[in-house]
């Protein structure tokens, strides 16, 4: 079995599943034509669906189980797809003729996003096939459980159905890892800057979290270093920046979002506090409203583009000799983790990160052995015991 691309008279492209004989496989062909054709997916979709499906047709053909009525050992196949070799040369160099390697210490050859998407072809295949009777009914009842559509908002109930498919076989994917720079690469970065200015950009995204936009957009008006800002106009307390967001174009204040107010550290407003005399001795930046401005480059005094981050994140890396070029974002998500780390709630991290959904903060909560336990010793224990 393997995956072949077509080319159709007219120039367009599908995928197709080939047997041993290099002959198309009807129902495969049938399919992803159907999918190309019928359902105008793009040329890559029939690729992945067809390699797949072309899985799926290997696996019965090895277990001599009928492609039509194999459904009911999805599960058998779902372990398979995990540890059956990538490639089929793999399969023909194992010396004990079995391509199903599983046991301790064995690594998965195909992760829980790879497999759930080689079921999801496969589901549609075999209800596809189902669809004009080469698939028994009963099949789909081991594809799919019926789940009561009263229980969905009425938007999502469909006309007349009164009951909603559910895959039964899916793997749970692992949530992304968080690729943050260590605190050591942190203090790397801050040794490396050679001005206040680069000091304060690798403070903002460390230590407050912006994000580049905000960071190259941050106007000086922005900026409430101050124990007590009333005389700003401002009410909340100790230091702090407002993040606005503004449309750069026309300097229009955009509503369509309220501006957060996050709270600054000492290091960071130290950092400002030199920033600010470095600034002032560059004439061209005096009349600009923005705090990161040109100081080294012309032209002199504009605004920083948000690649100028980029750069100056890369260009630290290499001068502070780290093994890897550190991302802008890096350092974000570097101020998210310690924030978890430090025992910060969830809804403290949705707000201080400006996440809209609190999904986006769950992440950098991994609490570690240490704080469970303090979490368990912080609730009083009840009088039960000693009483009486
Ligand atoms: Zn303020």
């Amino acid at each position: 079995m393997q995956v072949f691309p077509v080319t159709l008279p007219s120039g367009v492209r599908y995928w197709t599943v080939l047997d041993e004989s290099m002959a198309m496989v009807p129902a495969a062909d049938e399919y992803l034509r159907h999918l190309r054709f019928g359902r105008d997916a793009a040329e890559l979709t029939t690729r992945t669906y067809a390699s797949g499906i072309c899985l799926y047709l290997r696996w019965c053909q090895r277990t001599g189980r009928a492609w039509q009525s194999a459904a009911g050992f999805i599960g058998l196949f779902m372990t398979w797809l995990q540890h059956a070799p990538t490639t089929a040369t793999q399969a023909e160099w194992d010396p004990r003729g079995s391509e199903v390697r599983v046991g301790p210490g064995v690594e998965p050859a195909r992760g829980a996003r790879r497999v759930n998407v080689v079921l999801s072809a496969v589901r549609g295949f075999l209800l596809h096939a189902a669809s004009y009777g080469e698939v028994p009914q009963e099949v789909l009842a081991q594809l799919y459980e019926v789940a009561d559509a009263r229980d969905l908002p009425i938007e999502a109930r469909g006309i007349d159905a009164r009951f909603r498919l559910r895959a039964r076989h899916r793997m749970r994917e692992a949530k992304p890892d968080i690729d943050r720079a260590t605190n050591e690469e942190i203090v790397a970065l801050f040794q490396a800057c050679r001005s206040a200015r680069d000091r304060l950009i690798i403070g903002l995204m460390a230590r407050v979290g912006l994000r580049r936009g905000q960071l190259t957009g941050l106007r000086r008006e922005d900026i409430h270093f101050l124990p007590d800002s009333t005389t700003l106009g401002c009410r909340v307390p100790g230091s702090h920046l407002h993040v606005v967001r503004r449309d750069n174009v026309n300097g229009a204040w955009s509503k369509s979002r309220p501006s957060r107010c996050l709270p600054a550290d000492f290091l960071v407003v130290q950092a400002h506090d030199q920033y600010v005399l470095e600034r002032a001795a560059c004439p061209q930046a005096e009349d600009s409203d923005f705090v990161l401005v040109n100081l080294f480059r012309q032209p002199l005094g504009a605004p920083m583009p948000p690649d100028a981050i980029n750069r100056l994140v890369t260009d630290l890396s290499r001068r502070a000799g780290l093994d890897r070029h550190l991302h802008p974002h890096m350092l974000r998500h570097a101020f998210g983790s310690n924030l978890g780390d430090a025992g910060a709630a969830l809804d403290e991290i949705q707000e201080l990160m400006g996440h809209a959904s609190p999904t986006s903060s769950e992440p950098y909560l991994h609490p570690d052995a240490q704080r469970l336990r303090a979490a368990i010793d912080r609730v009083p224990s009840p009088r039960l015991l000693g009483e009486g």
